[in-house]
């Protein structure tokens, strides 16, 4: 593929595959699939220096839908082939996606250990409190009490907050979007992906044909008569960045206020950028360690057949 000159940029069009999208009609993963096409157009990342990886749900199916590179992995897995894509080519942009239940569920372990990490990719997760692929089961985001159009039962387990998880993982860019404000979630994955460090952005995203609760209306607010997601950026005082890593208490500071704005529930939700902070990436610290890669990423560096033999051998 063509890389972007002062001449010949990219064009939307092309960061868009011809696959049919199977989506069902109205469903949220369109304003998020469109702000990702969008935020690479922005950036004019060149579609071939991108790796898209995603685990399984419904959202799985994005890589299919961007025409970058991709994988569409196992449940619950989309992280950890990330971290793999990284650490073999550094040189890579990498966006992980995946649903609430691949991502908070079944790959939990794995949210958990990718914020301490800090490699330098995006996870975007699509949030819609459903296993929406296996017919709208309650998924670790569906509040107690809470009872889907195919739920027998309300929900008895409180739902988790993965804002709260990653600040606490250690996750160096925590966003919030609304799949339904493309303009604004392209700003914040494009924002995401500029970050170095691992960029954690959790979208509200409505599932029409399963989650009769979150819905469009109710995101607008239409039962308290005024919308129910407030923009942190609309508040002059709101102010995620830590200027000072090394400043525990100012980490500390920023977290807890983070943490307040997540807990914000019922009549408010809160989206944009909850924290933000600049420190080394696992790149960096790998590079110090071998030399060789800050000039190549692991994929161009010469193999050495006869280590190779002598490090299999070792397994015997
Ligand atoms: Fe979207 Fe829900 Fe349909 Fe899945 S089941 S494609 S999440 S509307």
């Amino acid at each position: 593929m063509p890389e972007a000159t002062a001449a010949r940029r990219f064009t939307l069009q092309e960061y868009k595959t011809d696959q049919h999208v199977d989506w069902c009609p109205g469903c949220g993963d369109f304003g998020i699939l469109s702000s990702i096409q969008q935020a690479f157009y922005q950036l004019q990342i060149p579609p071939h220096r991108v790796a898209m990886i995603s685990g399984i749900g419904c959202s799985g199916k994005t890589p299919h839908y961007v025409d970058t590179y991709g994988l569409h992995t196992l449940h619950g897995r989309a992280l950890p082939v990330a971290t793999g894509a990284k650490l073999a080519n550094h040189e890579l942009t990498v966006v992980a996606v995946g649903g609430d239940g691949d991502g908070y569920g079944i790959g939990a372990g794995y949210f958990l250990n990718s914020g301490r990490r800090n490699l330098d990719i995006t996870y975007i997760v699509f949030n819609n409190g459903v296993y929406g692929l296996t017919k709208g089961q309650a998924s670790p985001t569906l509040a107690k009490g809470l009872r889907t159009k195919s739920m027998p039962e309300p929900s008895i387990q409180e739902g988790i907050n993965p804002i709260a998880v990653a600040l606490g993982a250690g996750y160096t860019w925590i966003g919030r979007g609304d799949a339904l404000d493309v303009k604004h979630l392209v700003s914040l994955i494009v924002e995401a992906i500029r970050h170095r460090g691992t960029s954690f952005l959790d979208v509200f995203q409505t599932c029409p044909v399963y989650n009769d609760l979150r819905t469009k209306e109710w995101y607008a607010g239409q039962d308290i008569g005024r919308a129910r997601l407030q923009r942190l950026d609309q508040d002059p005082s709101w102010d995620p960045q830590v200027k000072q890593p090394d400043d525990l208490a100012e980490v500390v500071q920023k977290k807890v206020r983070a943490l307040q704005a997540s807990y914000e529930t019922g009549d408010r939700l809160s989206v944009g950028v909850f924290y933000k902070i600049a420190l080394p990436t696992y790149e960096d610290q790998m590079a110090e360690k071998v030399p060789a890669l800050k000039d190549h990423p692991l994929v161009d560096l010469p193999l050495d057949q006869r280590d190779i033999e002598g490090l299999l051998r070792s397994f015997e």
